[in-house]
């Protein structure tokens, strides 16, 4: 444990004590033989908070969008995501590096939506011509905001009258669920299929689960041992899922009001730009001058504080290892900086 106040991203909290003890008392067993106790909760537990019939426990959000688009498309077919999703950008391309399934990316709104028409021109006709488009993905939360519930209902019902199955990449998605203030099954049951994250806010040490009826999960196994995602006493990490499932959910409540405090904080310091508003879940954008880029996150570091990234718009992320007695420090030592770096 240590007492610097990271804000460079949720994943990287530290497994608390209780957490610590369920891993430790983990009853284990063989998963790839689905013989793994702990793990099976963790599924069962996962699949009744999201909507869904089944899930299957895997290593990473990665790998559990790669292994929903392996699971829902074949060679030749195309998704429809966000050109900022994650799933798009920032998984190298798994699913046209590994599966010849070719990514259609359409603008993300600034809210994270796609626009409705745009996904509608986006499908293609049934003619040889084209990829044959099979999947929606949307993302959620998208940059710390919530999607809005009535989108995800126009946008889902869009996809399956155009026979198009539909996945959320939920990383965030138990954030959004809290925000919004529904069940996490409100916003997963809209989906064919959802990944969510339990390593970010929900501050296990790994892992992301899937969930979906039972015949998808059973064809997501079979890719998930393709991706070499098979392993044996997983259960040592499912029991701290279970443990973030029971009780790092209503929780987050307290990171969103820490994103909240600082970014209300940060706006009496006038050099830095930031949107309150759009401050939603735990994370908060800000923009720097660009004096203050090379100079600031050292000075932070000096006092303990990591952020990330010297480029605007900068991403401040609370989660459960910052108190509130670290935003406070964060808040000042911002005003310190900008007080002995004044910029005219
Ligand atoms: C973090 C993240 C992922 C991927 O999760 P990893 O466990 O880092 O592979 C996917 N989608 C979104 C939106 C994420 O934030």
């Amino acid at each position: 444990m240590n007492s610097l106040v990271d804000l460079r991203s949720d994943t990287i909290t530290q497994p608390s004590v209780g957490m610590r003890q369920a891993m430790f008392e983990a009853e284990v067993g063989d998963d790839v033989y689905g013989e793994d106790p702990t793990v099976l909760e963790l599924e069962r537990t996962a699949a009744e908070q999201l909507g869904h019939e089944a899930a299957l426990f895997v290593g990473s959000g990665t790998q559990s969008n790669l292994i929903a688009l392996l699971t829902h498309c074949q060679r030749g077919d195309e998704y429809i995501a966000g050109n900022q999703a994650h799933s798009y950008l920032e998984e190298g391309g798994g699913g046209a590096v590994l599966a010849s399934i070719q990514p259609q990316p359409l603008p993300n709104q600034p809210d994270g939506t796609i626009n409705l028409e745009a996904i509608r021109k986006a499908i293609k006709p049934d003619d040889f011509h084209y990829a044959r488009t099979r999947l929606l993905c949307l993302e959620n939360t998208f940059f710390g905001r919530p999607l809005p519930l009535d989108y995800i209902e126009q946008a889902t019902l869009l996809a399956r009258e155009h026979g198009l199955a539909t996945h959320l990449d939920g990383a965030r998605v138990f954030n959004a669920a809290v925000k919004q203030s529904v069940t996490p099954e409100t916003i997963g049951r809209c989906f064919n299929s959802v990944s969510a994250c339990l390593s970010k806010g929900l501050g296990a040490p790994v892992g992301t689960v899937l969930c979906g009826s039972r015949e998808f999960i059973d064809a997501a196994k079979r890719w998930r041992k393709v991706v070499g995602g098979g392993w044996r006493q997983a259960g040592i990490l499912a029991a701290a899922g279970v443990y973030a499932l029971k009780n790092n959910i209503d929780r987050l409540v307290e990171d969103h009001d820490k994103a909240s405090q600082l970014a209300e904080g940060l706006t009496s310091i006038d050099e830095i730009e930031v949107d309150v508003s759009a401050v939603q879940t735990n994370m908060v954008f800000i923009n720097l001058p660009k004096a203050a880029t090379t100079t600031l996150s050292p000075f932070l570091r000096d006092n303990g504080i990591l952020i990330s990234g010297e480029y605007n718009p900068v991403r401040l992320v609370t989660h459960l290892d910052v108190t509130n007695e670290g935003i406070r420090h964060v808040i000042s030592t911002f005003e310190t900086y900008f007080t002995q770096h004044p910029l005219n």
